[in-house]
């Protein structure tokens, strides 16, 4: 039986579950790491072709179940812990990044992607199942509804492209909502702008805390209106008009301004 407050709705659909392992491409060497395993529904293929994987699962139950799964166990390494507390740092072996995924527990899914993006150094691509409407956030462009804060520090580690579209009959439980795999490449270090993460979100947090607000308003707390306007934007502009290169520019300018202080 599903459990609520894990987010437990599994996948049971194997052209779907086809669908993700082929976007997922998994590689015999590959370092894999499966959030959430669950049953299995998604570990099992994966393993097939993976001559490792690990696994994080919360659910003690669960990670017990897999421990005992008659094909699964040589190949798995099992910890049953909280994925948005773990530290995935000692996964990464000889230098090889990891490759990451997971049918996400949606009550979770925005916290747990922050705490992933912190090692994004050390991987190579991610790909995750999510609820349709958070895939569609974290790929939205500038001008969009969808764009927001999710948007930008996605974008500002990964680039983010929705491979896979999931009705919610491919789940037991049905889900009320639509899902989509996503995939997420982290940029390169050297081609990221260099701003701390913190700053960033602390710049998207004010900006949209509240809808509708003018840059001049919204950044009232650490930036005038001629500030705003020597960076070379408008204060009259709303947030989600401003690109992601915007924001950073923005958190590059008050990291400087805090560091002088
Ligand atoms: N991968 C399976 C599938 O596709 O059928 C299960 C997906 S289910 C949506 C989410 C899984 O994540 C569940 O197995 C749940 O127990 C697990 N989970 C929930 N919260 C977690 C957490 N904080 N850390 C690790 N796993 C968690």
């Amino acid at each position: 039986r599903a459990r609520k407050r894990f987010g437990q709705n599994f996948l049971h659909d194997p052209q779907v579950i086809g669908r993700i392992v082929k976007a997922i491409a998994p590689k015999p060497n590959d370092v894999l790491v499966e959030i959430g395993p669950g049953l299995g529904a998604l570990t099992e293929p994966v393993a097939e072709i993976a001559r490792h994987l690990t696994v994080v699962e919360l659910d003690r139950d669960l990670a017990e179940r897999l421990q005992q799964h008659p094909q699964l166990a040589d190949k798995l390494t099992i910890y049953q812990a909280d994925a948005m507390k773990f530290d995935f740092t000692s996964l990464v072996k000889n230098g090889q990044k990891m490759k990451v995924f997971g049918n996400l527990p949606y009550n979770i899914s925005t916290p747990l992607l922050f705490h992933l993006f912190q090692y994004a150094d050390l991987i190579e691509n991610m790909h995750f199942m999510l609820q349709k409407e958070v895939v569609q956030r974290m790929t939205a462009t500038h001008g969009s509804k969808a764009f927001g804060r999710l948007s930008v520090m996605t974008q500002y580690y990964c680039e983010a492209i929705p491979v896979v579209q999931v009705g919610p009959g491919a789940f037991k439980p049905a889900p009320k909502v639509d899902s989509a795999v996503v995939r997420l490449i982290p940029r390169a270090i050297a081609s990221r702008a260099p701003v701390a993460a913190e700053v960033l979100n602390r710049v998207c947090l004010e900006a949209f805390n509240q809808r509708r607000k003018t840059l001049r308003n919204c950044f009232s707390n650490f930036a005038t209106a001629e500030q705003i306007e020597q960076l070379g934007l408008n204060p009259g502009l709303r947030p989600e008009q401003l690109s992601v290169d915007d924001f950073i520019h923005i958190a590059q300018w008050l990291q400087q301004q805090e560091s002088g202080l």
